[in-house]
């Protein structure tokens, strides 16, 4: 009989949605059907039972082909290409456990390896903003229980979290918010009508690039001071309006994402809208959130600053301590000043969302992924070894983009033979002590 798992994780996007159905055969080893989830994330459940998936690394051949190899060649070449390196990069990450995240920090000790992930080319700026000046945030769970008024900046949950309106933001009824969309103001700003927009109370269509002078504008306003009669394509009115009603809630809530941490001010625009909510809590309680990406990207710079006290962009080639400078020891700035001599690919696609002039100096060098699946970056490696799909066939800690940890659970079986990240970077560390006849810690 086919039975229905509840409570299955979602690993797809930074909601990490955590209340899915999943049918799966009576052999375990089929996904027949989701509940719960959003269509990408539905996708992700049938996509990993694609009987393309490759179930054996596959090696670079002289001639260019790929050709399939066990997985203790795979293994001792990741490992001695490693130890040959001077500096090789680690990155990605976004899509793997905890556990994975963790092992693999032992591998790049070992290897005097860059250890980054895709914050790097995300919310990296929150991090930095986040170092100066502070970070009044809260759990979705508050959002969702307390936020009359939400304000989106430069996000747009409906196509990036699908789920994220009807679990914590829009709609929900909360304990303080008992009549769900009808007790929230939406407050957009976004230079595009964008489907997120077309749901708020309020669009201001900022224009591209301006969100700092935007910013500015509301924080003179709340400190009682004139503004201009139009700031960033905005009228005067429409800001007073919005700042009145931000003033006025009981719980203001302020969600951003990549049009401010991707256009010009980067962690500036992230610096103001902290200083932003810290201004608005002398009139109510406000609290604000990064809309993370990946649904465990929050988890690197949690494992991470246990270990090393750095959430990313950390340089461990001294040897003798963890360094991190991000502009010196970021992914693109390294591929770009050509640093790098070994790129290792987990858990991302940097083949398909790294600058093409980075992928090219990337590529001047050995070149691995790993991943579960055929995308770009496998297809211009050297060597691509396949693993297990965290929350579909390998259960782990998560964090939510709030940094709550959840436990997602494994569904099916994954293929015979396949290791999760975490077995296989176990095993990359232990071939690195073989060779170098060093004791494992
Ligand atoms: S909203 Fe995100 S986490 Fe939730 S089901 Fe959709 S893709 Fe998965």
């Amino acid at each position: 009989m086919p039975k229905w798992i509840t409570q299955v994780g979602c690993p797809y996007c930074g909601a990490s949605c955590d209340d899915l159905e999943v049918l799966v055969s009576d052999d375990g080893k089929r996904v027949l059907e989701t509940r719960n989830a959003c269509a990408i994330g539905n996708e992700i459940f049938h996509h990993a039972q694609s009987p393309s998936r490759p179930k054996l690394p596959r090696m670079r051949q002289p001639d260019g082909s790929m050709k399939e190899v066990s997985y203790d060649e795979a293994i001792d070449y990741t490992a001695k290409t490693l130890l040959a390196a001077k500096k090789p990069l680690i990155y990605g990450f976004g899509s793997t456990n905890c556990e994975g995240m963790s092992a693999v920090a032992r591998v790049a000790e070992k290897g005097g390896a860059v250890l980054d992930n895709c914050a790097s080319i995300c919310h990296g700026p929150s991090f930095l903003a986040i170092f100066d000046n502070g970070y009044p945030s809260c759990t979705l769970g508050e959002a969702k229980n307390r936020a009359d008024v939400v304000v989106f900046w430069g996000c747009n949950p409906m196509h990036a979290h699908p789920r994220h309106t009807s679990r914590y933001s829009i709609f929900p009824r909360g304990t303080f918010t008992a009549k769900g969309q009808m007790t929230r103001t939406i407050i957009c700003v976004d230079p595009r009508e964008t489907d997120t927009a077309k749901l708020a109370d309020h669009h201001l269509m900022v224009k591209q690039g301006h969100d700092y002078d935007l910013f500015d504008a509301f924080r003179t306003v709340l400190r009682g001071h004139d503004i201009p009669d139009e700031v960033a394509g905005i009228p005067k009115k429409t800001i007073l309006d919005a700042a009145k009603v931000m003033k006025n809630a009981r719980f203001v809530m302020i969600f951003f994402g990549m049009g401010c941490t991707h256009t010009d001010g980067r962690n500036h625009n992230v610096d103001i809208a902290i200083s932003l909510t810290r201004d608005l809590n002398a009139h109510t309680k406000a609290s604000i959130m990064a809309m993370r990406g990946h649904y465990n990207i929050a988890g690197p710079g949690q494992v991470w600053s246990w270990q090393f006290g750095f959430p990313y962009c950390i340089d461990l080639s001294k040897g003798t301590h963890a360094h991190m400078n991000p502009g010196e020891t970021s992914s693109i700035d390294l591929a770009m000043r050509g640093e790098i001599d070994c790129f290792v690919n987990v858990g991302t696609d940097a083949g398909a969302h790294f600058p093409i002039r980075a992928v090219e100096q990337l590529k001047k060098h050995p070149f691995i992924t790993v991943d579960p699946n055929i995308c770009m970056a496998s297809e211009i490696s050297d060597l691509h070894i396949p693993v297990r799909v965290v929350g579909v066939e390998e259960p782990g800690v998560v964090y939510r983009m709030d940094n709550v940890p959840i436990q997602f659970k494994k569904v099916v079986d994954g293929p015979e033979g396949v290791p999760s990240d975490e077995e296989l970077f176990d095993r990359v560390y232990e071939r690195m002590c073989e060779l170098t006849e060093t004791e494992p810690i």
